[in-house]
C-alpha cells in the first residue's frame, strides 16, 4: 500500500465542544485582569460596553467544555475539518529520523486558522442583537476572517488597519471589501485615539486596537472583537488541536513535540490546549514548543507584569509577558507576529515552564519556509515559518539524538498575500532586527502600576 500523506476526518468529527484548559490548570486560578483605574479584578461590567455577554461569559468560564452551537458549526463545515499532513518529502529533505505532521489551517476562504474564532463572535454577537463589528488587523488576516463571519451572518463590519499593512498589502484590503466590511488605514483621524498617535505614521496594532476600541464604545449598536490574547479566542481555536489528536490517532502516532509560533497565543493555543489538557490529566505528553520573532521577543525577553493590551491605556491591564504597550515593533519586520504582548494563559503557562519559548530570526524563519515550499509545496504565511524554523532545529535535535522524534507543528495559514515578503527575501533585502536591550529596557518604564506578578 502507498505511504498515507493526507489525515482527513468526516463533517461530523468537526468538534461539537471548546477545550477550556483553565478548568484543568493546576495550582492556584491565573491572575485575573484588573480595571485600570481602579485596580480591582475586571468584571463583566468592564467588558460589556464591548464585548456580547455570551464572550465574557467563555472569558471567565470554568467549565472544561464548552459546547460550539450548530450554527457555527454549520459554517466551520466550509472548510473543516481541515487536513493534517505528513510531511515525508521534507523529512527526506532534512534527512531527520523525525515524523513531520502539520496541521494546515490554510485551508479556510480566509486563508487562516482566525475564521474559526471570527465566526462563533460574529455569532454570540448576532445573537445579542448586536447589528456592527469593528475591530483592529495587523497583516489582515484577522480583519479578513472577520469580514467574513459577518458576511455570514449579515452584520456590518469596520476594520482599522495598521497603516503599514494598509500601505503594503492592498489585496487584504481588497479581500475584506469583498466580503462587504469598510477598512480605514490607521492611524486614522475618525478616532481620539488615532489623531493623538499621528506622529506614528506606519501605525501598530496598539494604536489601531485603541481607534476599535475607541468606536465600539462610542456606539450602542456595535460591538468590539479581538482576533487573539483573550480566553475565549484561544478556546475557539481548539477546535484545530482536537482534530489533530483524533488525526494523529489515524496515523498511529502521538507527538512528542507540539510546535507553534505565537504572536497573540491564539493559534498556538488551539493546538497546543487540547493535548496539554491529556498531558495535565495523565501526566504525560508531547513537550511544546511556542516560537516568536526575534524582532518582538515577548515571551523569551518580555517582563511578565501586567499591561494594557492596546497603545493609548483603554483595556483592563492584562497579567502577561509584555514589552511594554507603547512598543512599537520595526515596520520593516515582515512577519504579523507584532503584538506587545501574549495571552495570559500561554504567559501563565511560560512562566510555570509548561511551555517553551523560543525567538526565532526572519530570515531563519524564511530560509525555513522556502525549503518548506520547495518540499511539500504550501507556501506558508510568514508567522507560521516561524514554527518550522523551531521545528526544523527539533528535526536536527533529533538527527542528532538518532530518535525517531514525532513532531506536529500548526501551520496556521498560507502566504499568498505575503509574497512581497518573500520577494524581499529571495532578493536578500530582508534584515535580521534584534531588539536592542536598551529600547525594551525604555520601553519597560511605561508599565503602570500595578501589583506585581511572580
Ligand atoms: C494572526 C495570525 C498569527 C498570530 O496570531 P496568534 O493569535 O498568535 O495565532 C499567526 N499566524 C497567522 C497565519 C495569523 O493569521
Amino acid at each position: 500500500m502507498a505511504e498515507v500523506t493526507k489525515f482527513l476526518l468526516g463533517e461530523d468529527e468537526i468538534p461539537t465542544t471548546w477545550v477550556n484548559l483553565l478548568a484543568d490548570l493546576p495550582g492556584d486560578p491565573p491572575p485575573p485582569p484588573l480595571n485600570a483605574q481602579t485596580g480591582e479584578p475586571a468584571g463583566p461590567d468592564d467588558l460589556s460596553p464591548i464585548f456580547a455577554m455570551a464572550l465574557i461569559g467563555q472569558e471567565v468560564s470554568t467549565e472544561p467544555e464548552i459546547e460550539i452551537p450548530e450554527e457555527v458549526r454549520d459554517i466551520y463545515r466550509l472548510w473543516r475539518p481541515t487536513p493534517l499532513l505528513r510531511a515525508r518529502r521534507l523529512e527526506r529533505e532534512l534527512d531527520t529520523p523525525a515524523h513531520i505532521y502539520y496541521k494546515y489551517e490554510g485551508v479556510s476562504p480566509a486563508g487562516s486558522h482566525k475564521p474559526n474564532s471570527a465566526v462563533p463572535q460574529a455569532y454570540f454577537n448576532k445573537q445579542e442583537g448586536v447589528r456592527k463589528l469593528v475591530t483592529e488587523t495587523g497583516a489582515g488576516q484577522w480583519g479578513s476572517a472577520l469580514a467574513l463571519a459577518c458576511r455570514m451572518f449579515e452584520m456590518e463590519c469596520e476594520v482599522f488597519m495598521v497603516g503599514v499593512s494598509y500601505d503594503q498589502k492592498p489585496y487584504r484590503r481588497a479581500m475584506m471589501e469583498t466580503w462587504g466590511a469598510t477598512v480605514h488605514r490607521s492611524p486614522s483621524d475618525l478616532t481620539e485615539a488615532g489623531r493623538s498617535q499621528a506622529e506614528h505614521e506606519s501605525g501598530s496594532l496598539g494604536i489601531a486596537i485603541s481607534e476599535a476600541v475607541e468606536v465600539a464604545a462610542g456606539a450602542d449598536d456595535a460591538n468590539y472583537t479581538l482576533g487573539s490574547v483573550l480566553n475565549h479566542v484561544c478556546l475557539h481555536q481548539t477546535v484545530v488541536g482536537q482534530e489533530a489528536i483524533r488525526q494523529m490517532e489515524m496515523a498511529g502516532e502521538a507527538p512528542d513535540v507540539v510546535v507553534g509560533c505565537v504572536g497573540g497565543g491564539s493559534n498556538f493555543a488551539g493546538i497546543s490546549y487540547p493535548l496539554l489538557r491529556q498531558k495535565l490529566r495523565t501526566g504525560s505528553g508531547p513537550r511544546f514548543v511556542a516560537a516568536e520573532p526575534a524582532a518582538c521577543p515577548t515571551l523569551t525577553r518580555g517582563r511578565y507584569a501586567y499591561d494594557y493590551g492596546d497603545t493609548v491605556g483603554m483595556t483592563p491591564l492584562m497579567p502577561m509577558y509584555t514589552l511594554g504597550h507603547d512598543f512599537v515593533p520595526p515596520s520593516v519586520h515582515a512577519g504579523g507576529l507584532r503584538y506587545h504582548g501574549d495571552a495570559p494563559s500561554v504567559s501563565a503557562l511560560v512562566k510555570q515552564g509548561a511551555v517553551e519559548a523560543v525567538a526565532i530570526r526572519q530570515t531563519a524563519a524564511f530560509e525555513a519556509a522556502v525549503r518548506f515550499a520547495r518540499c511539500e509545496g504550501i507556501i506558508p504565511a510568514p508567522e507560521p515559518a516561524h514554527a518550522l524554523r523551531a521545528a526544523f532545529d527539533e528535526a536536527e535535535a533529533a538527527r542528532r539524538a538518532g530518535e525517531e522524534r514525532v513532531l506536529l507543528i500548526n501551520l496556521c495559514g498560507h502566504g499568498h498575500f505575503d509574497m512581497s515578503a518573500y520577494d524581499a527575501y529571495l532578493r536578500g533585502d530582508l534584515e535580521d532586527l534584534d531588539m536592542p536591550e536598551q529600547e525594551l529596557e525604555d520601553s519597560l518604564t511605561t508599565l503602570p502600576e500595578a501589583p506585581a506578578l511572580t
